[in-house]
């Protein structure tokens, strides 16, 4: 595994905009840490380095997803956070979108849909340093 220290908020969307701009196809980030530890910051770069404005992205709080389309392309943003379990029809929605396999997808609280979860996928793990540093770990093929 690498270890990214991050010392701002800013540092950490630079760092999913250098990824996503360098992976360039769909893909799946798994990101796993506590509330507060910097998935969204994450993935809100993400969407920046698809040219997606980052102040359209908030958390899916009524909702577990929300889609977003720039050109061509597409983003999903999950956020698992209150769902405890999987219900019949969230399963096939989530299996539709997966066997699509034509967006980039991000998606906080993974663990709360593990039965369903595609075994193609890039898990990132961040953790709460201090008040401005985050340890963002991922594999070390990635970057
Ligand atoms: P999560 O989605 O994991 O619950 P958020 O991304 O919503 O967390 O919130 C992270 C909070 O931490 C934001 O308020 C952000 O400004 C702050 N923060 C401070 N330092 C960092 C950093 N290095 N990386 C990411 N976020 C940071
Ligand atoms: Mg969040």
């Amino acid at each position: 595994m690498k270890e990214i220290i991050t010392k701002s908020p800013e540092e950490t969307k630079l760092l999913a905009e250098n990824l996503i701009k360098k992976i360039k196809k769909p893909v799946l980030f798994c990101l796993y840490g506590d509330l507060g530890a910097g998935k969204t910051v994450f993935a809100k770069g993400i969407a920046a380095g698809m040219g997606i404005p980052e102040k359209d992205i908030k958390s899916p709080t009524y909702t577990f997803v929300r889609r977003y389309r720039k050109g061509k392309k597409t983003l999903y943003h999950f956020d698992f956070y209150r769902i405890e379990e999987v219900d019949e029809l969230m399963v096939q929605d989530l299996e539709e979108i997966f066997q699509a396999g034509d967006a980039v997808m991000v998606m906080e609280w993974p663990g709360h849909i593990k039965e369903i979860l595609p075994s193609v996928r890039v898990d990132i793990y961040f953790k709460y340093i201090d008040r401005n540093t985050r340890s963002i770990k991922f594999a070390d093929d990635l970057k």
